[in-house]
């Protein structure tokens, strides 16, 4: 029929705008080196903040004690414990708990955002149990990942850059979050010092390195998406301070910022980045992340309600609310595979309250969130190649076998398997198979909580 055709015809276009065959992957590699160089050349040189960590040195086994660590990066945020052991013992015992930050608080005041996180916390420092020793006559220390654009002044100080992924508290932009955590905290009569501000990607940069000698970067897929990777000092000319004695520092790229002619944005990616709360930044991060995919889907769809009327004569009215289909349904109509498609149907029952879709239809969709999912997947996979072209470690030198690492980690990696095994494979298919055979992706499972703890102990005001 000719709804039928229409739909499709909306698909394919989608589809062709969507497509990042191999060389266009290898022209968005290049764009992001070209923009790491100019972020580390000097401030505000690209939309590549290239945010300088203070973090000089990784973990190397040898932390010891109790050190907490605390998580805020999205919809939840989680606190943890871990006694370390040092190079024998290793981690000695953890425990997190996960609580979820009521949406209010996300678009309300500083102040009303800090105090709930630190009761949180001081109620999870309250049921420290058996196995964790804390030092006698020393405050606990703690590592904050914080993961929102932050200009650090230290290795346990930085303001707010801006908020991203759905925060919007006007009055703690410019702030120190360390700050404002430790005001928090001392209402609460809670004796607990941040000794590292870290972001989830630097954390797991750490977390990883602990594990692994040969993790080099980290990359966090997530709500939203950045990555953070070990660079030479020396090629930081925008570094006038000491060189550090590691010779190294790590660099926060925030490459969700990252925006090039070489991304295929659709007129549904311009709609959702004009209706979005950060219209114009976070281009890349709206291509990739999960607080996205589902929500492009959702504007696809809503397209060939109007203009193919595949769900009736009108359009559903859950369909047109925004964010109403989350990366999760998504993910889980991407990867039924049950031949009468039930999966999509149930999801388009519970989410869109859409019933009695023809099989036709359904199988659009899958093959529509196949689109989505895949250009994300991919574009993440020529981020990476980016910063392996940045370090020289895209190729293989002769007589050199350098093995390089990157931790990743993130909701949508870990959950969504067809997004994760088309960003490893296009990772491959980029590389060639020489090189991809020294290049390794590895999950950092909560990476960022103990990578944090382990940044606050080699950060510790006692050493
Ligand atoms: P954050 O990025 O907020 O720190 P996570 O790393 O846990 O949190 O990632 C959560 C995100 O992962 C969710 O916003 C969602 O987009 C994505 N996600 C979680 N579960 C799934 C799933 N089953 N399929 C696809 N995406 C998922
Ligand atoms: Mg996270």
């Amino acid at each position: 029929s000719g709804k039928w055709a229409r739909a499709m015809a909306i698909l394919r276009e989608f589809e062709e705008k969507c497509g990042t065959p191999i060389g266009k992957l290898r022209q968005v590699a290049d764009a992001m080196t070209v923009e790491m160089h100019a972020g580390l050349a000097s401030e505000g040189g690209s939309k590549l903040k290239m945010l300088i960590s203070y973090v000089d040195n990784l973990p190397t086994g040898d932390e010891k004690g109790l050190f907490y660590a605390l998580d805020l990066g999205g919809t939840n945020f989680r606190v943890l414990r871990v006694q370390l052991g040092g190079k024998e013992n290793r981690v000695v015992k953890q425990e997190f708990e996960e609580v979820s930050i009521p949406p209010h608080l996300m678009v309300g005041s500083s102040e009303a955002l800090f105090d709930f996180i630190a009761q949180a916390l001081a109620k999870f420092v309250a049921e420290e149990g058996e196995g964790f020793h804390p030092a006698p006559g020393r405050q606990r220390e703690l590592g904050f990942t914080f993961s929102f654009p932050v200009r650090q002044t230290s290795i346990s100080s930085g303001t707010l850059i801006k908020w991203t992924k759905g925060f919007s508290i006007e009055d703690t932009v410019g702030e120190d979050v360390v700050g404002e955590l430790t005001k928090a905290m001392e209402k609460l009569k809670l004796d607990m010092r941040v000794t590292a501000l870290v972001n989830d990607t630097i954390g797991t940069l750490a977390g990883g390195r602990y594990h692994d000698n040969d993790v080099i970067a980290a990359v966090i897929l997530g709500t939203g998406t950045n990555a953070a990777y070990v660079e030479r000092a020396h090629a930081i000319p925008k570094w006038h301070g000491l060189l550090p004695k590691s010779g190294e520092m790590v660099i926060n790229m925030e490459w969700g910022n990252f925006r090039s002619s070489h991304l295929s944005l659709t007129e549904y990616d311009h709609a959702l980045d004009a209706e979005s709360l950060n219209p114009g930044e976070q281009i890349f991060e709206k291509l990739i992340s999960g607080m996205y995919l589902g929500e492009i889907v959702r504007k696809v769809l809503v397209k060939m309600a109007e203009e193919a009327a595949i769900f009736g004569e009108t359009v559903p009215p859950k369909l047109k609310i925004p964010f109403i289909l989350r990366t999760p349904h998504m993910s889980a109509m991407h990867h039924d595979t049950s031949p009468d498609l039930k999966v999509v149907a149930s999801k388009l029952k519970d989410v869109l309250e859409i019933s009695n879709t023809s099989l036709k239809t359904r199988k659009i969709i899958v093959e529509l969130c196949d689109v989505v999912a895949t250009r994300g997947a991919r574009l993440s996979a020529a981020g990476i190649l980016g910063i392996l072209k940045k370090l020289g470690r895209d190729t293989i030198r002769v007589g050199e076998k350098q093995k390089s690492v990157v931790a990743l980690d993130g909701g949508l990696y870990e959950h969504y398997t067809k997004f994760r095994t088309t960003m490893e494979n296009t990772l491959k298919e980029l590389l060639g198979d020489e090189v991809a055979a020294n290049v390794f992706v590895e999950h950092s499972n909560d990476g960022s909580g103990i990578g944090a703890a382990l940044l606050a102990a080699s950060h510790s005001q006692y050493l």
